[in-house]
């Protein structure tokens, strides 16, 4: 190794702090992180979980609200409101959430995708 006494093309401690290539995670501050990372594996597993906390909350008033509203038709068809058509009605109601979600799943990124390329092609 050639060392210039004058400085030029020494190695600085500036230098060696930006080779490091870890840095810690901003979200919880107790794990390292690759520095092209945003935060570490463990936070990004609580994020997913609390996103899956929070569509299944949101499923499950989903599923409430389409339930009551079948529950009103049910008995203003005069169809038998007893335990069967309750709990039919809870089957239905399940159902036709879980096949909705299933769609906006499976469209939404579609739509997404196809807005974004309109976008682009009206910029240019
Ligand atoms: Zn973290």
């Amino acid at each position: 190794m050639d060392i210039q006494v004058e400085g030029s093309n020494n190695r600085v401690a500036g230098r060696d702090y930006y080779e490091n290539q870890i840095k810690p995670c901003p979200k919880c501050e107790q794990r390292v992180i690759d520095r092209d990372k945003n935060i570490c594996n463990h936070c990004t597993q609580q994020e997913r979980e609390q996103f899956a906390h929070g569509a299944m909350l949101l499923l499950g008033i989903c599923v409430l609200f389409v339930f009551s509203w079948l529950h009103d038709w049910r008995i203003s068809r005069g169809l038998q409101p007893g335990l069967e058509g309750f709990s039919e009605s809870i089957v239905l109601s399940v159902m036709i959430v879980g096949v909705t979600a299933g769609m906006l799943w499976f469209f939404v990124p579609i739509i997404w995708e196809v807005a974004k390329a309109c976008i682009q092609a009206r910029r240019r």
